[in-house]
């Protein structure tokens, strides 16, 4: 064995991420489950992160897990106030990378892999190639927004994807043009497209894409990448989620919550780092007041948590406030999602279908109401209503401006979603396929068992 000095370690794996919670959070959770498999974890991560959120969740989890080696990336400097300041960070890491191989290589004992998110993998690929270690990317969003990243770079400019109103990803049924992220779109350049672009094509030469889905939730996208119909070439494409959420992201469930009946509380939450205008603020309280049901409400004005600095009643308006005190719980701070959902009084969730927030609402098997706000979240909300796990309204539109979506019809689609039957035990049957595809035996749970022996043999 090796020179690890722990006899039980059969592999020893790095972890990279890139910015914000939302790629942060399953890195964390991949490195906990490879570790509970006696796998040696080493995690790089860059200092410093943009949200506080992150930097409290990155002490936490390594004071929980003292057999994690932590490793730091230091970051030169590059701005643009013009740009988003988490993209700006893909970028900073990306400027920086050339940091990264002397920690690489002075890593001991030797790693037989390295984990990078999908965001940095233009960069980090040729290094590890240069170290023939071989590098895993972790895409941390749907199997179907993944079809779009690797194949982007191989249809723009050509636009004979775009045709009355369609847009087609190469071996897929064509999609509507309004659910691709607008800067994909768009004439003008942007960080987003061209770091999409970049990393997609790298990600041909990596040694395998890894995904927090599981193969019967997505088969159809997981499918045409692994037959090689969305692009040739592609490494093995696998799916090892949905990723269990981990002991130490628990915390205490909401006071708030044990008095209220089952199932009957909707949870409202754009996520980390979506921001949304003042005046659809005002029409979202509307419609939960309209709606009669329960709520807690996570209301953000600012992508960038540090910001978020406003008082409550003046972003909802005092008279919402005094209405709502007897049906809902309003806050504008983070509150920890997963005890939330795991609450039995919680009957649904009104979310923008971030990635981690979807495999979230499945793993406690709480129904959907997908309201996607920007970046790859309508293809998500489009698994979403596909895989029956919640509603997606398609004509409210991307957030930001776009249009602003009125009280009235926020409280029909809430009530749809609260008293849907059917809706309820087709996602009930959702969790169950979900936890099955991750314990042991399931879908996933082999794959990752074949991947550490593959990174075992290849010590
Ligand atoms: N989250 C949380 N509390 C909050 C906001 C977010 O616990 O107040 C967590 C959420 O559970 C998820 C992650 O942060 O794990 C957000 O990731 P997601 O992919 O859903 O969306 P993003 O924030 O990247 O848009
Ligand atoms: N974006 C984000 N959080 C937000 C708003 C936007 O992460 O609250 C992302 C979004 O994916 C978009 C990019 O930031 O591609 C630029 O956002 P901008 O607000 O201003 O939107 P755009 O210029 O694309 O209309």
């Amino acid at each position: 064995m090796s020179d690890s000095g722990d006899p039980n370690c059969i592999a020893h794996v790095a972890f990279i991420p890139s910015s914000g919670m939302g790629h942060l959070t399953p890195f964390l959770r991949l490195a906990v489950s490879l570790m509970s498999h006696d796998v040696r974890v080493t995690f790089i991560t860059a200092h410093s992160t943009v949200s506080l959120a992150e930097s409290q969740t990155l002490s936490r989890f390594f004071s929980t897990y003292p057999k994690i080696t932590p490793a730091q990336l230091p970051l030169i400097h590059f701005d643009d106030p013009s740009e988003d300041p988490f993209y700006i960070q893909y970028e900073a890491i990306q400027r920086s990378s050339h940091l990264l191989l002397p920690i690489l290589s002075s890593i001991l004992p030797h790693l037989s892999a390295l984990i990078t998110d999908m965001s940095l993998a233009s960069t980090v690929i040729p290094l590890t190639k240069a170290l023939s270690l071989p590098n895993y990317v972790l895409f941390t969003s749907s199997a179907q927004m993944s079809t779009l990243f690797l194949s982007y770079h191989t249809i723009f400019g050509s636009r004979d994807s775009e045709e009355n109103n369609l847009f087609a990803i190469p071996g897929l049924q064509p999609l509507p043009k309004s659910w691709i992220p607008p800067p994909l779109l768009s004439d003008k350049d942007s960080l987003f497209r061209t770091q999409l672009m970049d990393n997609g094509k790298k990600m041909l030469q990596a040694d395998g894409i890894l995904i927090n889905t599981f193969e019967s939730f997505e088969q159809e996208p997981l499918a045409a990448l692994n037959d090689g119909k969305v692009v040739t070439g592609l490494p093995p494409v696998t799916p090892i989620g949905p990723f269990a959420p981990c002991d130490f992201e628990r915390g205490k469930p909401l006071e708030w919550l044990e008095g209220q009946p089952m199932g009957s509380v909707v949870f409202v939450s754009f996520g980390s780092r979506t921001a949304i205008s003042r005046e659809q603020i005002r029409e979202l309280g509307d419609g939960l007041l309209r709606s009669e049901c329960r709520f807690i409400w996570v209301v953000k004005e600012n992508k960038v948590d540090r910001e978020d600095n406003k008082e409550l009643g003046e972003l909802v308006g005092k008279d919402f406030l005094a209405k709502a005190k007897d049906k809902g719980l309003v806050v504008n701070h983070w509150v920890n999602q997963g005890e939330i959902l795991r609450h039995p009084a919680v009957g649904g969730f009104l979310s923008h279908c971030g990635w981690n927030s979807v495999t979230e609402a499945m793993w406690h098997g709480v129904p959907m109401l997908a309201w996607p706000q920007h970046g790859d979240q309508k293809m998500n909300a489009y698994v979403v209503s596909r895989a029956g796990l919640g509603i997606w309204v398609e004509n409210w539109g991307w957030g930001g401006g776009e249009m602003v979506v009125k009280g009235e019809e926020i409280s029909k689609k809430v009530r749809e979603v609260m008293d849907n039957e059917l809706l309820r035990v087709q996602v009930a049957q959702i969790r169950e396929r979900a936890r099955a595809a991750v314990a042991d035996g399931g879908s996933s749970n082999k794959r990752v068992v074949e991947l550490i022996q593959m990174w075992k043999n290849t010590r």
